[in-house]
């Protein structure tokens, strides 16, 4: 079945007629959107587990009353904030990096939501917006997340890799990458151990997982969510954080997301900014998506808050440069291009008379730029979403720069019903197999959540 996109590239017809009538008849006549440009399969994929899925976990039931929360080895009373201490190692002598965990168990029966930054060390967008939101300005009585009236449980990991955070590296002592080495084995190396201990004590007992990153270093990330959207309680949260694009593609071997819904356990990956930076906007935009979560779910009181559009993603172009020397950015993450647009130049010390620019090739928004200026030929300067249909709704949320404002980052937008929500999708595939497969990696295995897959068994 398709059906058309509402608000398409028709610029004429923005104002359509239901939009005069009240919004109790107009959200009746409104269509089911339909993600109608994701590949036919994909979409078929998407609808049947969605059909399927009753949408609440079966471990647990509001009409159940409260139970205490057992957690490493610890029980939780409820109504009760807890801070604790998880060894990422368990040894009699030498490093254990413990890490803290703050836990929120409500006085009301209902889902375990595990939240977590910093899996890969020197991405500080999460560490920041968990930290916060681990603190008084949100956790109390009275605050957003009130014990006394929170439904379930919130666990807060502001920093999985502890070690990779200290050394400020994305990786592990060892040199892998925790977030290749999920599930993990209890007798292999560190990461495998450390990746392995988290997933039987953390992650196992989750009902709804929302991982931070941000782009690996070189580049920087818009707002964006990734999720698998065939996998429904993923699709359920992904859509509820309430943020404009939605990449759908399973996470990569071994990554935490992946490892995580293949035992039917929802899990997102929140990207924004870059690494060893912090940047304001990615933070706020990750705390206003996490409350939109806890609100859905019925954890929290309030209604969420929902964009006025979303773009659904299958598929995505890459920019490159053709020549070699020093890049000049002119169109960041987040801005929406037209086709044939500047995007870049490139200049080169050697022949200061001579600037090359780098023209998108299509129109769209870029989800991810280049911030390292050292570029060759071949190089990927920016990674871009090509839109023809929405645009006019797109271009209601560009600022002067025509850039997005992503929903959260200019305050709450009025409470929207989610099928009053426009979904603008884009076809097409992955190059390469995933998101960022074409970034450059250097070391090679320098790679971000859903970049090349590496062997960290080697
Ligand atoms: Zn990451």
């Amino acid at each position: 079945m398709t059906v058309p996109t509402e608000g398409s590239d028709n610029e004429q017809s923005s104002e359509r007629p239901e939009s005069l009538l009240p919004r109790s008849k107009r959200r009746r006549f409104t269509p089911l959107k339909v993600a109608n440009q994701i590949p036919k399969r994909r979409r078929k994929e998407i609808e049947k587990a969605l059909e399927g899925s009753s949408g609440t976990p079966k471990k647990w039931s509001r009409q159940s009353g409260p139970k205490n929360h057992a957690f490493l080895r610890k029980r939780i009373p409820p109504g009760s904030i807890r801070r604790l201490e998880f060894d990422l190692l368990s040894v009699d002598i030498g490093e254990s990096w413990p890490i803290p965990i703050t836990v929120v168990h409500g006085a009301r029966p209902g889902p375990t939501i595990t939240l977590l930054g910093a899996v890969h060390g020197n991405e500080l967008v999460g560490p920041l917006a968990l930290t916060y939101l681990s603190g008084p300005n949100f956790i109390g009585s009275g605050k957003a997340i009130d014990p006394d009236v929170l439904s379930g449980t919130i666990r807060i990991v502001p920093i999985v890799n502890m070690p990779g955070y200290k050394m400020k590296s994305r990786y592990m002592p060892d040199g892998r990458d925790l977030n290749r080495s999920f599930p993990g084995k209890p007798d292999s190396n560190t990461s495998y151990r450390v990746a392995n201990r988290f997933w039987k004590e953390i992650i196992a007992g989750s009902d709804y997982v929302i991982d931070l990153h941000t782009a690996a270093v070189g580049r920087t990330n818009m707002p964006q969510i990734r999720a698998n959207l065939a996998h429904a309680s993923s699709n359920k949260i992904a859509r509820s954080f309430g943020i404009e694009a939605i990449l759908d593609n399973v996470g990569p071997k071994g990554s935490l997301r992946r490892v995580t819904n293949d035992a039917d356990i929802a899990c997102v990956t929140f990207e924004g900014g870059g690494p060893d930076e912090l940047d304001p906007e990615s933070v706020q935009v990750s705390l206003y998506g996490i409350l939109n979560v806890l609100r859905s779910l019925r954890m929290i009181p309030g209604h969420p808050s929902r964009p006025s559009f979303r773009i659904l993603a299958s598929g995505s172009l890459w920019i490159r440069s053709d020549q070699g020397g020093l890049l000049d950015v002119l169109a960041p993450a987040g801005s929406f291009v037209d086709e044939g647009e500047v995007v870049a130049t490139v200049t080169n010390p050697e022949r200061p008379s001579e600037s090359h620019d780098i023209i998108s090739p299509t129109r769209g928004l870029i989800i991810c730029s280049a911030t390292n200026p050292f570029v060759t030929a071949g190089t990927p300067v920016g990674h871009i979403l090509p839109v023809s249909k929405g645009v006019q709704t797109i271009r209601k949320r560009l600022d002067e720069d025509d850039c997005l404002v992503i929903s959260g980052a200019d305050g709450d937008p009025v409470w929207r019903d989610d099928d009053e929500v426009e979904d603008i999708t884009v076809g097409g595939e992955w190059s390469g197999g995933n998101v960022d497969a074409e970034w450059s990696t250097n070391p090679p295995t320098d790679s971000d959540e859903e970049a090349a897959e590496s062997d960290p068994s080697q």
